[in-house]
């Protein structure tokens, strides 16, 4: 069996912590463990799921209790926060993380806040949907909106951003249009309206998206700026037919910019994996789908490396709130991993070293080069 414990991880997508009384009891607990939002799946389905049951159990051993969800819940509340967080992050041997602040909620950490609870580095994502929707609420104007938005993409690299996001595969789909000024400009009128009425807005208008999204990518591409693009599942709200990566072949055409495929485009993985062994400005990420799909990474880490160049492979925890979810998440992708190399080299495909040197570049060094990160870590 091949332990790539002593491989460290580079977190290159996860989203910051909550205030542990977010997460202190059962139900606070249980509802992370799905990508469900309806509470009946969370008391009655969840605690039969796979990822849920060996969570407590592994969790159990690390915390030298019985393997019971009330056991595990007072073993981690009687140990202090931070010290709790640094064990697990520790243990996980991840070695710097890469964070969007735009999945959270109120009771979510900032980034100075994580900077210090976390025993590695974290610097952070810019979430280009939730950027233009609080300009939609500052901005008069169409023109004024549009300028803020991308002073600050321009900037965002001086800022200290490594990399854009976009959710638009959850809001408006992955079929990202060309459509013009004017068309845009009609889209943000009803958006401002809406805006000025409740102090808030919800950007799901496709020409808006797509037009603030060419906009964005021109001045990624000025920066080097890498741009993640979630694919496939990973929110409540996905419409999955219009969240297959293979959509973003039009857009992937028409840049060079360095796109990230995140979450393996689950479960369109094999399409995500064509595209990443296709384009050479194309990576593939396997967070989400690790470690939700538990018991399933290994035949999916199987057909994406049978396909992709190792070299375009990065790993990641997609951890959000829990400081257990990125030790989980790390804990299912060793051991996927290992599971898949170490067939290979069975089989006679690799040679040991070079399995070790795979499970290197797509643990860590890939994100390193991508992100330009190889002189802080
Ligand atoms: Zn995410």
């Amino acid at each position: 069996m091949m332990d790539l414990s002593d491989v460290p991880l580079v977190d290159h997508h996860a989203h910051p912590l909550s205030r542990p009384e977010a997460t202190a009891d059962a139900a606070g607990f249980r509802r992370w463990f799905t990508e469900s939002t309806d509470p009946d799946v969370h008391v009655q389905h969840v605690p039969q799921t796979l990822f849920f049951q060996t969570a407590v159990r592994w969790l159990a051993e690390l915390l030298d209790c019985e393997p019971t969800l009330e056991d595990v819940l007072a073993a981690r509340a009687a140990r202090p926060y931070h010290a709790w967080v640094q064990t697990l992050f520790k243990d996980a041997n991840i070695g710097l993380v890469l964070c969007d602040y735009g999945y959270g909620g109120d009771l979510a950490y900032g980034h100075d806040e994580m900077k210090a609870l976390l025993p590695c580095p974290v610097r952070p994502l810019l979430r280009l949907e939730t950027l233009a929707q609080e300009l939609i609420v500052e901005q008069e104007t169409f023109d004024a909106m549009v300028d803020a938005f991308v002073a600050t993409v321009d900037r965002s690299r001086t800022d200290g951003y490594v990399a854009l996001k976009s959710i638009a595969a959850y809001r408006t789909g992955l079929a990202i249009g060309r459509p013009d000024r004017d068309e845009a400009d009609a889209a943000f009128v009803p958006l401002k309206e809406e805006a000025r009425r409740s102090g808030r807005v919800r950007l799901a208008s496709k020409p808006l998206v797509d037009y603030l999204l060419w906009q964005a990518v021109a001045q990624a591409s000025r920066q080097e700026l890498p741009l993640q693009f979630h694919t496939g599942f990973g929110d409540r709200d996905a419409d999955l037919r219009h969240a297959n990566p293979i959509h973003l072949r039009a857009f992937i055409e028409e840049t060079r910019t360095p796109l990230v495929l995140l979450h393996a485009g689950w479960p369109f993985y094999r399409e995500a994996a064509h595209l990443a062994a296709l384009y050479p400005h194309v990576w593939l990420d396997v967070s989400l789908a690790i470690p939700l799909a538990t018991a399933g990474i290994p035949n999916m880490l199987g057909d994406i490396l049978g396909m992709a160049p190792f070299s375009k492979i990065l790993f990641a925890t997609d951890a959000f709130t829990m400081p257990e979810m990125f030790w989980l998440a790390a804990r299912w992708g060793r051991w996927g991993l290992g599971q898949v190399l170490q067939q290979f080299v069975q089989e006679g495909f690799l040679s040991a070293e070079e399995a070790w040197r795979a499970a290197w570049v797509m643990l860590g060094e890939n994100a390193r080069s991508l992100y330009g990160l190889r002189r802080e870590y």
